[in-house]
């Protein structure tokens, strides 16, 4: 028998407004949420069940198409993408009931007697506008928190992975009603059109080239956005480190997802004490992560299209390279390389690598390396390698950054009561656990006050004595 939170994927829903879907929808989506009906706990609740069970009745489609779109090996595709929504939607359904109450907060005395609390309430009608690097992690995580807040939702997920994308549209458009959740296909043109109407929330996920475009056009509307971006996250390795540990970690933050990572270690800054002891190390460890022919191996994914494994192999300088093996432009295949004396104006320091190519800049003063960090745009993440605390304690106060992790890299996403977001190029807003709940809701501020214990002293006329009692209050 067919539960209430089951999807019949032979009933997929077929809108009536298939020809000029846009204008309409989003009317639909206004309208509904007018009604109030997004905003009871029991209705966000049922509403996250569908989400549960598209994941465990869809796994090994979701599985499937990010191995079409992005060669993801199984074991990433599940573990970055499916396994972390399931966990996502367990911690936001348990504490859903207790976010959603209304938060008392105490009175100042010179308000006294009253009582205050704080009200969330959803935004409305929200689009959600996500990349291609985790198609359908980075789609559903923030429809996660639009709908445990009571919005309803437009998503619109990237082209570039068009097997997700489509996947995302059968699954999301078969289980929502579509004046409730609904997943728009298409490209550019698709979210330049939706970008053109009136949101009460606009996130979105991808480049910051892309995300100024998203705030300009959100500014005509005065509509708030969270711009979750992107840039070049450096990694300082200190010489009091565990070598080992220490590569290992760092060429598995950058080589997961074919180093398609936003959090991903960019560029290694590497102490000149260890310098040469650390990129021998790192070749060893990726050798035995990947084997002597990474392209046999089945722990590395794919590059997302040829335009961006053309744009990486510009940034090869081959008189740099200690280790790389051939790749294959047709399979869309970029075995990891290193690169070894880089100087902070090359090329590959130019632009968001975004792939397997990893460049080692050696250094002696720390403050320049912070001088050079700080130069720069700020970065997503932040990755520090030392057991020295007066060196952590001195990056990780005065440099500026989305998120960072100390001694291991990208792991610190995974802790739901930390913000995930970035500051100034690298985006706006944050999100995961409570926070998305709070990133989709407006917080409305609420004093009651009774009719007893109205004091004088502020109504006119103003007195001497009336003055001196709010000095004596007010200080
Ligand atoms: P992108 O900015 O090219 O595209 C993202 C989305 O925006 C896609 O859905 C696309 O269709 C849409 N889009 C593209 N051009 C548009 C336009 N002119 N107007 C409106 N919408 C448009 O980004 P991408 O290439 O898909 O993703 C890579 C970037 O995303 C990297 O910079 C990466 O660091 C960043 N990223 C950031 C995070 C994060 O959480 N901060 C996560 C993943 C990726």
């Amino acid at each position: 028998m067919q539960t209430q939170t089951e999807i019949n994927m032979t009933n997929t829903f077929v809108p009536s407004f298939e020809k000029s879907p846009l204008p309409e929808l989003v009317e639909r989506q206004r309208t509904f949420f007018a009604t109030g009906k997004t905003r009871s706990y029991e209705f966000r609740m049922e509403a996250l069940k569908k989400l549960q069970v598209i994941l465990e009745k869809y796994e090994a489609e979701i599985s499937e198409a990010l191995r079409v779109d992005l060669g993801k090996p199984m074991l990433e595709a599940y573990s970055t993408e499916v396994a972390y929504i399931k966990e996502d939607l367990r911690y936001v359904m348990k504490r859903l009931k207790k976010w959603s109450r209304p938060q008392k907060v105490s009175s100042p005395m010179v308000s006294w007697p009253a009582r205050s609390k704080i009200l969330p309430e959803p935004f409305g009608n929200t689009l959600i506008i996500s990349p291609w690097n985790y198609p359908f992690q980075l789609t559903v995580s923030p429809l996660i928190g639009a709908i445990a807040a009571g919005n309803t939702a437009i998503l619109k997920p990237s082209e570039a992975t068009p097997k997700t994308q489509e996947l995302l549209v059968r699954l999301i458009n078969a289980t929502f009603a579509p004046e409730y959740v609904y997943c728009v296909g298409g490209g550019v043109e698709e979210s330049t059109a939706l970008l053109e109407h009136k949101f009460d929330f606009i996130f979105f996920t991808g480049s910051t080239r892309v995300g100024k475009i998203v705030a300009l056009k959100a500014a005509k509307h005065l509509t708030p956005v969270c711009l979750e971006l992107g840039g070049k996250s450096p990694c300082i390795v200190d010489k009091n480190i565990d070598l080992k540990t220490t590569t290992r970690r760092i060429a598995w933050g950058k080589f997961l997802n074919a180093g398609q990572s936003c959090i991903a270690p960019d560029y290694v800054l590497v102490h000149k004490d260890i310098y040469e002891a650390f990129a021998k190390e790192l070749t060893t460890t990726i050798t035995e992560f990947y084997g002597k022919d990474p392209h046999a191996s089945d722990s590395l994914g794919r590059i997302v299209s040829t335009d961006h494994f053309d744009r990486l192999q510009k940034l090869v300088d081959p008189s740099k390279v200690i280790m790389s093996s051939p790749s294959v432009r047709e399979e869309k295949f970029m075995a990891p390389t290193v690169m070894k004396d880089v100087g902070w104006n090359d090329k590959v320091m130019e632009e968001e690598i975004f792939g397997p190519l990893l460049p080692l800049i050696p250094y002696s003063d720390l403050n320049e390396v912070m001088k050079n960090i700080q130069s720069r745009p700020k970065p997503l993440a932040l990755y520090l390698f030392s057991t020295d605390s007066a060196i952590q304690e001195k990056v990780l106060t005065n440099l500026s950054y989305g998120g960072a992790c100390v001694n291991d890299t990208m792991v610190h996403l995974t802790n739901p009561l930390l913000p995930f977001g970035g500051v100034g190029d690298s985006g706006v807003g944050s999100y995961h656990g409570r926070q998305s709940f709070d990133l989709f809701s407006h917080r409305k501020s609420v004093m009651v006050k009774p009719f007893w214990g109205d004091a004088t002293m502020r109504y006119a006329p103003y007195t001497g004595w009336k003055l001196k009692l709010i000095r004596f209050f007010l200080g």
